[in-house]
């Protein structure tokens, strides 16, 4: 095993990724090494990088959709084998003692460890991460279609789960985490509105075609009266329009790490029992729950693989917009 590995660093947001071989670490505890095949890219990566995020490690290797194999593991790590292929998520550890840790609600720890932000990720040849925070790939994908399943799929699903028993269910913002949520929505017997960015005719015709019912500018009135919406674009003022698309007693979820500010609205847009509500991180029994559907579903990732060289180009291609479903860095 060569003892260097190769990563794409981040030392001070707003400024490019940089080149830098690293020591390969050697995984203590319940930690394992892994040799990386595939990390996906999410807009938090890009969050971080243009530093809209509080507090990062720095430097830091972005990168929270890993899938790689085992290649070393530490003293107390026994749960997988040398060799098995397994998924690293944006939840990397919870402290297992405080309020929300002991309520089953460990996506709030006060302590938690975030991959690739308050530890270092995937973008790299290899990463370590606590076993006990990792999840074995559905067979049947490969690297590249699973890595998008690790934060654009679970918290995808967890979005989901919060907007509640919804028959006609909003999705602002096409993209990564979108186009899988889509799927399940529409599995479950859903039925998805899609709005994308004004005149965005690519990504509405890519909604349709992974079964949305109506796809539309972020602007427009959907043609009926929606349960519920997820956003996930990082827009505050589209929470206003979605308020607004939804019957009363409807849920508006906002999915998304970050997002601009929240213009001021008239109450009679939220009057009417309708209900506002951010999604944070996952737990781990959401990454059981979704890495178990998936396969039925089942989930077609649609997905671009780029060299892990070429991340700096990747990350400003997804600040444009206009990508089609997932990107993802193979090294
Ligand atoms: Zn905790
Ligand atoms: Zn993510």
């Amino acid at each position: 095993m060569s003892t260097t590995a190769h990563s794409m660093l981040l030392e001070t947001p707003n400024t490019p990724l940089v080149p830098r071989a690293i020591d390969l670490p050697d995984p203590t505890g319940h930690q394992v090494l892994l040799r990386v095949l595939a990390c996906g890219v999410c807009r938090t990566d890009l969050h971080l990088v243009d530093g809209e995020l509080p507090n990062p490690k720095l430097p830091i290797i972005p990168g929270h959709e890993i899938v790689g194999l085992v290649v070393a593991a530490g003293p107390n790590a026994q749960r997988f084998r040398l060799g098995d292929r397994i998924g690293v998520p944006w939840l990397a550890s919870t402290c297992g003692e405080c309020e929300y840790c002991r309520t089953s609600r460990e996506n709030l720890c006060d302590d938690a460890g975030f991959t690739g932000y308050t530890v270092d990720g995937g973008y790299a040849t290899h990463a370590l991460a606590d076993e006990r925070y990792c999840f074995p790939i559905p067979q049947g994908y490969s690297a590249v279609d699973a890595a998008p399943l690790l934060c654009a799929g679970l918290i995808g699903y967890r979005s989901l789960k919060k907007a509640g028993d919804s028959e006609r269910l909003g999705i602002y913002g096409f993209g990564a985490a979108a186009h899988i949520v889509a799927q399940v929505a529409g599995w479950q017997g859903r039925r998805v509105f899609a709005f994308t960015r004004p005149g965005d005719t690519d990504a509405q015709s890519f909604a349709r075609d992974l079964g949305a019912t109506w796809a539309g500018g972020s602007d427009e009135t959907p043609p009926e009266p929606l349960d519920a919406a997820i956003i996930f674009a990082p827009v505050g003022a589209l929470i206003p329009y979605a308020l607004r698309a939804v019957r009363k007693g409807g849920t508006v979820v906002c999915g998304g790490i970050h997002m601009t500010d929240i213009p001021s609205f008239p109450y009679d847009v939220l009057w009417g029992e309708r209900t506002l509500l951010s999604v944070a991180n996952l737990t781990r029994a959401d990454a059981g729950e979704f890495l178990a559907l998936a396969p039925q579903v089942p989930v077609h990732t649609e997905t671009t693989a780029y060299p892990l060289a070429e991340a700096n180009e990747v990350l400003a291609r997804l600040r444009l917009g206009g990508l089609r479903g997932a990107v993802v860095l193979v090294p």
